[in-house]
C-alpha cells in the first residue's frame, strides 16, 4: 500500500523509527492515517466498541455525569468534552439522557465539545449528532466546526484538547488512550534499550523490529529507576494529555472519566494490531489496521501529579453494576415486545459484563477535584454540611 511505501523510503533514506513515530504515521497520518481515511469502527469495521453494542453503555455514563454535577452542587454550566468520540455514538446516547432529564438539568447550559483529528469520523459524529447541519471554520472560535445536536445543544469540534474553551468541563476518554502512540523498551544485558522499527534488507518492502544499539532519549527519560519488568510500553502523550485534564479540571472544575483495556503497571508487551475483527501483525500493510496498546493506569495516576485525586481503575462490570445496568436491563426487557429485541439485549449484556469477553478487561478511571472525595471532619466543624455522596460507578449509585 502507499503508506508501507511512504515509511520504506523514509526508514531507507534516514534509518529505524521509534514505535511510537510508526504509530502515529499508521493511525494519523494526514493522509494515509488508519483513523484518517477509514475510521474503522463497528460492526462492518475492524472493531467494535461497547457503545456501539448497547445504547445502555452511554445511558449510563450520561446518569453518571449528572449524578456528578449534582454532587458537586449543580452549577449552573458545564461543558461535555469527548476525547476521541468514534462514530459519535457514545455522546449521543448521553445527549438523550440528558434530554430525559432536562427537568433536572433544565437551568444548567450544557455543551458538547469533540476532540478529534480524523475529518472522515467527524464526518460520521456531525451526521449522527446533528443529521449533517454543520458549520466548518466559525468565525471567531477556536473550532473546525459547529453545529447543534438534533436535543438543541450546541457542539463544537477541535483537533486538539488545547483549542477547548476553559469552563467547568467534564470529560470523556473511551477508548481513547489506546490509540495513542507509545514507545517500547526492551531489557538487556547492556541495559535498556528502546524497540525500534526498520525495513528488512533480506526483503522488500518488510518491516521488522530491532533494538536500539545504544539508549536513546527516551529510554533515558520514560524508565523509572524502580522498573523491574523486562520489557515496558510507555505512553508520552497519554501522559501529557492526563496533565492538561488535571490541571484544567484543578481550575475550572469538573470531572473526567476514562475508559479503556489496560492494566496498572504490570503489563508487558501489549502492542497489537485489528482487522476485520481479527489481531492483525502490527508491521504488516501500515494504514489498513488499528493499532493499540494497553493502557497503564499507574503511569496516568502518576501524571496527575496531584493536581487532582483519582479513582480506579475499576473494572467494567464492577462499575456498571454500580450504575445500575441490572435494573436498567430489566426495565427494557420487560418493555421489549419482541423475542429477537429481548435476545439481544441480553447478548449485549453478556458482551460487556462477562468477565471472559469485556468484563474484565475493561476498566474504568477517574480524575476528580480533591474537595469532592475530602470527607469533612465533624469534630471540628459540626455545623458542616452532610458528607459529599461517593463517587458513582466506584461506588453504588445513589440519585435522588
Ligand atoms: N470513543 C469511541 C472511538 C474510539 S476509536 C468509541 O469508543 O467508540 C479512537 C478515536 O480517537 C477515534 O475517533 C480516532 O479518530 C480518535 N483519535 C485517535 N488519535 C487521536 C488524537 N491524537 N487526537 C484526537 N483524536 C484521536
Amino acid at each position: 500500500g502507499a503508506m508501507l511505501r511512504h515509511l520504506a523510503r523514509k526508514l531507507r533514506a534516514s534509518g529505524p523509527v521509534t514505535v511510537a513515530e510508526y504509530m502515529r504515521e499508521a493511525l494519523t497520518n494526514p493522509g494515509q492515517g488508519y483513523y484518517t481515511r477509514r475510521g474503522g469502527l463497528g460492526e462492518s469495521g475492524d472493531f467494535i466498541t461497547s457503545p456501539e453494542i448497547s445504547q445502555v453503555f452511554g445511558e449510563l455514563i450520561g446518569i453518571w455525569y449528572i449524578s456528578e454535577w449534582m454532587a458537586m452542587g449543580k452549577p449552573n454550566s458545564f461543558q461535555l468534552v469527548e476525547l476521541g468520540p468514534g462514530r459519535g455514538t457514545l455522546t449521543d446516547d448521553i445527549l438523550r439522557v440528558f434530554k430525559q432529564l432536562a427537568s433536572v438539568l433544565s437551568k444548567c447550559d450544557v455543551s458538547v465539545h469533540l476532540v478529534e483529528v480524523s475529518p472522515k469520523l467527524s464526518e460520521i459524529q456531525a451526521e449522527m449528532l446533528t443529521g449533517g447541519k454543520v458549520q466548518p471554520n466559525p468565525k471567531d472560535k477556536a473550532a473546525y466546526m459547529e453545529g447543534v445536536s438534533k436535543t438543541g445543544i450546541p457542539i463544537f469540534w477541535y483537533r486538539d484538547i488545547q483549542d477547548v474553551p476553559p469552563g467547568y468541563s467534564f470529560y470523556l476518554a473511551h477508548e481513547f488512550f489506546d490509540a495513542l502512540p507509545i514507545h517500547k523498551f526492551q531489557r538487556t544485558e547492556k541495559g535498556w534499550r528502546e524497540v525500534l522499527v526498520d525495513i528488512d534488507p533480506e526483503v522488500p518492502d518488510q518491516l521488522r523490529f530491532v533494538l536500539s544499539p545504544s539508549r536513546t532519549p527516551a529510554t533515558q527519560n520514560f524508565i523509572q529507576p524502580e522498573e523491574t519488568r523486562e520489557h515496558v510500553e510507555v505512553c508520552p502523550e497519554a501522559g501529557v494529555i492526563v496533565q492538561r485534564l488535571a490541571s484544567r479540571i484543578e481550575q475550572d472544575g469538573g470531572a473526567a472519566l476514562v475508559a479503556d483495556y489496560g492494566h496498572d503497571g504490570t503489563k508487558t508487551d501489549t502492542f497489537r494490531g485489528f482487522r476485520n475483527h481479527k489481531l492483525h501483525d502490527v508491521l504488516s500493510a501500515p494504514g489498513t489496521a488499528d493499532l493499540t496498546a494497553d493502557v497503564d493506569f499507574s503511569f496516568l495516576r502518576k501524571m496527575a501529579q496531584g493536581r487532582t485525586a483519582t479513582l480506579g481503575p475499576i473494572k467494567q462490570r464492577e462499575f456498571l453494576k454500580n450504575m445500575g445496568i441490572d435494573l436498567r436491563l430489566q426495565v427494557l426487557l420487560q418493555n421489549s415486545g419482541d423475542a429477537a429485541t429481548r435476545e439481544q439485549l441480553l447478548h449485549s449484556y453478556d458482551m460487556l459484563m462477562n468477565p471472559e469477553k469485556m468484563g474484565d478487561c475493561f476498566n474504568f478511571f477517574a480524575l476528580l477535584p480533591h474537595h469532592r472525595l475530602a470527607h469533612p471532619d465533624k469534630k471540628d466543624k459540626p455545623e458542616s454540611k452532610p458528607p459529599l455522596p461517593p463517587v458513582a460507578g466506584f461506588n453504588e449509585l445513589l440519585l435522588k
